[in-house]
C-alpha cells in the first residue's frame, strides 16, 4: 500500500527507522503481551542503535496520548451516533477498545517516535539478490 521508502511503512511495520529491513522488536506479534517493548538493542542490517539515547522512548508517550485521544474520539463517534450507545455504554467501548488496543497503540507510538528522528537512508537498503539470468554469461564462465 505505502511505498517501502516511505516513513509510513517503517511506522505501521515497526521496522528499523534507517534502512526498513529488519523488525525493530524481538517478538513480530504486538498481543505477546510479555515482548510487547522487547526490542532489538540494534539493526541487524544496518546496525542502527534504536535507543538514541538513554530513555529515549518515554517521548513515544506523548504520540501515545495522542493516539489513544484520538482512538477514542473514534470510538465515541462510531459507538455513540454509529450504534446509538448512551454516553456511559460509550465509555465503556471506550475503555474496552483502548484496553485491546494498547499493545498496538503503543507499538505505534514508538514507531512513530523514532521515525520523527531518523530518515530512510537507501544505499543502507538490502541488496536485491542477482537472479540468475541477470548474470552475463561470459563472467559466470571464467
Ligand atoms: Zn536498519
Amino acid at each position: 500500500m505505502f511505498s517501502r521508502k516511505s516513513k509510513i511503512h517503517s511506522m505501521i511495520t515497526g521496522t528499523c527507522p534507517k534502512c526498513h529491513e529488519e523488525n525493530m522488536y524481538v517478538n513480530k506479534n504486538p498481543y505477546n503481551i510479555l515482548e510487547t517493548m522487547k526490542m532489538h538493542e540494534h539493526c541487524e542490517n544496518c546496525g542502527f542503535q534504536y535507543k538514541i539515547e538513554p530513555n529515549f522512548f518515554f517521548g513515544a508517550m506523548y504520540v501515545s496520548y495522542a493516539l489513544s485521544v484520538a482512538v477514542g474520539v473514534g470510538t465515541f463517534v462510531v459507538s455513540h451516533f454509529g450504534f446509538g450507545l448512551d454516553l456511559l455504554k460509550s465509555f465503556a467501548a471506550i475503555f474496552v477498545v483502548l484496553i485491546g488496543l494498547m499493545p498496538v497503540i503503543s507499538r505505534l507510538s514508538r514507531n512513530i517516535y523514532i521515525n520523527m528522528f531518523v530518515s530512510y537512508d537507501e544505499s543502507l537498503a538490502k541488496k536485491k539478490p542477482i537472479k540468475n539470468h541477470e548474470i552475463n554469461p561470459l563472467q559466470a564462465n571464467s
